[in-house]
């Protein structure tokens, strides 16, 4: 077994703190990570915190994990060691299902083994993630990543940057389309980041009139407040997609009634609560709600090589390990630009 350093979750209302365990021995497929940067998502503030129900204790969270391979499995094809290597949010599937065979893992019909959080496929080991030294994982859910990029603007695209991509390139986004993304934060900052690189025009939707202007640092062409109802109104029926990156509590029909004729509200924020939709918002202009997870093995590699012909990374604040519940704090007040990612060299 391999001893690794993180910290853990122990329950819903502690502070994260420093926690040792093992990571099993590689099997043939496996690789070995030594974690150089690992991305904070919101997605680990809400679970370490049993925001969703069904935590899983200890947990160490952690799903947005770059750094390099220290050591291969005798079968292993894709990787050497020295190669740059990501992990994000999943780690193993069934293999057997549909969505599995179609590079969906994601979707999983059993499911999909989330990288912390989780059970392993034995259903006994607790899957633990990326706030930790080093990582095992099967190398079908490894990641290359080009030299030419940042390696620690690199690990928010593991989730953040997968979760965007794949719901823009699903809704087949083209230049020209008017795309409008609620919540600057780190999903909505690689939304806007991809929205325009995918040649759209591109509108910041955020409670928070102070990121005007690094929305359009970001790329975006306009930004709209949207506590101010007056603002909201002039735009419906403006959009063709809303990307809801939002992670509070809220009603989808602030934002379905910006949509234009056959326009699409695509949901990845994950707030606590289930919100309200009145079907008659639905009805007009033949809008539609598409909730999007992650993306699979093959996308996810598809987005990061697209990074690297874009020159696309995320903003980050590098943190310490040490600086974790401050960081999450910071996160419950909106104030990050646009994400924390933390130096694992501080536990090292
Ligand atoms: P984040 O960095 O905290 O950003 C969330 C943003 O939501 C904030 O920056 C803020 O932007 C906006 N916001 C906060 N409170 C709001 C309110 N009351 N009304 C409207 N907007 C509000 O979080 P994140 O890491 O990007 O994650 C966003 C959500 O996506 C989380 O719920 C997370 O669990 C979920 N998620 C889903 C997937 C998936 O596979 N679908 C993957 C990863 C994460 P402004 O200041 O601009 O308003
Ligand atoms: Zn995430
Ligand atoms: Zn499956």
């Amino acid at each position: 077994m391999i001893q690794v350093k993180g910290y853990a979750a122990i329950d819903p209302t502690s502070p994260l703190a420093p926690f040792s365990f093992q990571r099993r021995d590689l099997r043939e497929h496996d690789v070995l990570v030594d974690i150089l940067f690992s991305g904070v998502c919101h997605s680990d503030l809400h679970q370490a915190r049993d925001e969703w129900g069904g935590s899983i204790y200890p947990m160490v969270p952690g799903h947005e994990i770059v750094g390099k391979v220290i050591k291969v499995g005798n079968h292993v094809k894709k990787f050497k060691v020295g190669d740059r290597a990501g992990v994000g949010v999943m780690i193993d599937s069934c293999r057997q299902c549909k969505p599995c065979n179609n590079y969906m893992e994601q979707y999983c019909a059993e499911g999909m083994t989330g990288t912390y959080n989780n059970y392993e496929r034995d259903m006994k080991t607790i899957a633990q993630g990326g706030y930790s030294t080093q990582i095992v994982c099967d190398e079908r859910w490894v990641y290359h990543i080009s030299d030419k990029l940042d390696l620690a603007g690199v690990a928010p695209l593991l989730c953040a940057g997968i979760t965007t991509y794949s719901p823009l390139k699903f809704a087949k986004v083209r230049p020209g389309d008017r795309v409008a993304v609620a919540g600057l934060g780190g999903l909505g900052h690689m939304a806007v980041k991809f929205a325009v690189a995918m040649g759209a025009e591109v509108t910041m939707l955020s409670t928070s009139p102070s990121k005007a202007k690094d929305a359009k640092k970001l790329g975006a062409h306009h930004f709209v407040l949207s506590t101010d109802e007056t603002a909201m109104k002039k735009h419906h029926s403006h959009f063709d997609v809303v990307v809801d990156t939002v992670s509070a509590d809220h009603d989808y029909e602030i934002y379905l009634k910006l949509l234009d004729l056959h326009g699409k509200l695509l949901v990845v924020g994950l707030p606590k609560d289930e919100p309200h939709v009145n079907p008659f918002e639905l009805l007009k202009n033949r809008r539609s709600i598409i909730g999007s997870m992650i993306g699979g093995t093959v996308e996810t590699q598809e987005m990061l090589d697209f990074c690297a012909e874009k020159n696309i990374v995320a903003d980050i604040e590098i943190i310490s390990m040490q600086k974790i519940n401050e960081a999450y704090e910071r996160l419950l007040k909106s104030d990050v630009k646009y994400r924390f990612v933390i130096d694992m060299a501080s536990l090292k």
